[in-house]
């Protein structure tokens, strides 16, 4: 049944997800790490569906979250080791130490002495080792600890001495999100890698354990070529791809599985605007091609079979009005687009676009004549 059939009588705006593209996706990832010789320990936040993560997650059960809301509803639909790669604060303990004692392997993250000693002191209390994974600071990005720092030792060995489970590092680099060429994501790559087997190597030398090297994003993981001392990588996005992937190169658009239904609801034909009933509630505010070479405004605009209209953008986005025209320099006119045409709109950032729904509808990958529906989650 062709997309048209399938998705003609959705209400709009609402969320499509393409199940062939991101098994492929999937697929692919999955052949890359297999070939460098890491475990892909995915990260969940970008899906957020327990459907969706069981097509993610099947080749094993280890997963990366962002919530401790994911880490509940993971560990429920039977994922076993967690990571949760958010720096841990005193209040969140007892809901770690509530879900690892309900058998499910419950990883924090850390970069100072502090968290490391309450989180050894709550290790004792409760009778159980918390793991935790030391950040590392790859790239000036964001958190982390200077890799060859004697703080990752100290830290190390709060952990460990204090009766917590020290199970290695972990880094993420998140400036790859501005890398401009695949030299530079190469160059991104390698100084993940060379970031967290420097913290490991002083672990290991002072006599600490470090089982667990763990670089991560879609963008690195899609251009390093070596990962000698790693132990697992943490993409993500690579389940769903977004054209902030795809003006980096990771992806092609043909490669993004998500894009948001929308119907047309009027004109400003002198202007050469359409307007969708899609604005900002439905396509997030993300803006993340805005510093790329080719600014996809508020997201590419397809047919209802997916494939891009020309030039056509979202050059504007209100609460639920998108304003629809080709982008800045285009050479190609407006279609002409009548009231109540169906379009399909590819985000820019999946995590930030798909979190605007409640569930996904699913074309589904065996050409079933059926949609499915996906839902989703919310909260922390
Ligand atoms: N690991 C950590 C700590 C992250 O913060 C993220 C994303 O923000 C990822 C892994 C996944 O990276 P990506 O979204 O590029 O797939």
């Amino acid at each position: 049944m062709s997309h048209a059939d399938l998705l003609a009588d959705l209400h709009t705006p609402c969320l499509v997800l393409d199940e062939a593209i991101m098994r492929a996706n999937i697929a692919r990832m999955d052949a890359r790490m297999s070939e460098l010789g890491v475990t892909l320990r995915p990260h969940l936040k970008t899906v957020k569906s327990v459907d969706a993560a069981r097509q993610v997650i099947r080749n094993g059960s280890a997963a990366t979250v962002s919530t401790l809301r994911e880490a509940e509803v993971f560990a429920a639909s039977g994922v076993e080791e967690i990571f949760y790669a958010v720096g841990i604060t005193p209040n969140k303990l007892p809901r770690i130490l509530a879900l690892r004692a309900t058998g499910c392997d419950l990883i924090v993250a850390l970069d100072s002495a502090e968290q490391a000693r309450f989180v050894a002191e709550a290790s004792r209390m409760a009778g159980d080792r918390i793991p935790a994974l030391l950040e590392i600071d790859s790239d000036g990005h964001r958190a982390g600890l200077i890799p060859a720092s004697d703080a990752v030792v100290e830290i190390g060995r709060i952990l460990s001495d204090g009766g917590a489970d020290l199970r290695g590092v972990f880094t993420h680099a998140g400036g790859s999100y501005e890398a401009g060429s695949e030299a530079a994501l190469r160059t991104y790559a390698d100084r993940e890698r060379d970031a967290v087997v420097t913290a490991a190597n002083r672990l290991r030398e002072a006599g600490l354990p470090c089982p667990v090297v763990s670089v991560g994003s879609t963008p690195t993981a899609s251009f390093a070529t070596d990962l000698t001392g790693v132990t697992e990588a943490r993409p993500g996005v690579y389940t769903l791809n977004d054209l902030v992937m795809a003006g980096l190169g990771v992806c092609g658009v043909e490669d993004i599985a998500i894009s948001v239904l929308a119907t047309v609801i009027g004109h400003q034909r002198e202007r050469g605007w359409t307007l969708v009933d899609a604005g900002w509630m439905a396509m997030s505010r993300d803006r993340g091609t805005a510093a790329q070479p080719l600014d996809q405004g508020y997201g590419v605009v397809c047919d209802i079979d997916g494939t891009p209209i020309g030039d056509l953008v979202m050059i504007g986005a209100n609460q639920e009005h998108g304003i629809v025209a080709p982008r800045p320099g285009a050479t190609t006119a407006a279609p002409d687009l009548p009231v109540g045409t169906m379009l399909r709109i590819l985000p820019n950032h999946a995590c930030a676009t798909a979190a605007q729904f409640d569930g996904y509808h699913v074309v589904q990958a065996d050409g079933s004549g059926d949609l499915a529906y996906w839902p989703r989650f919310r909260g922390w």
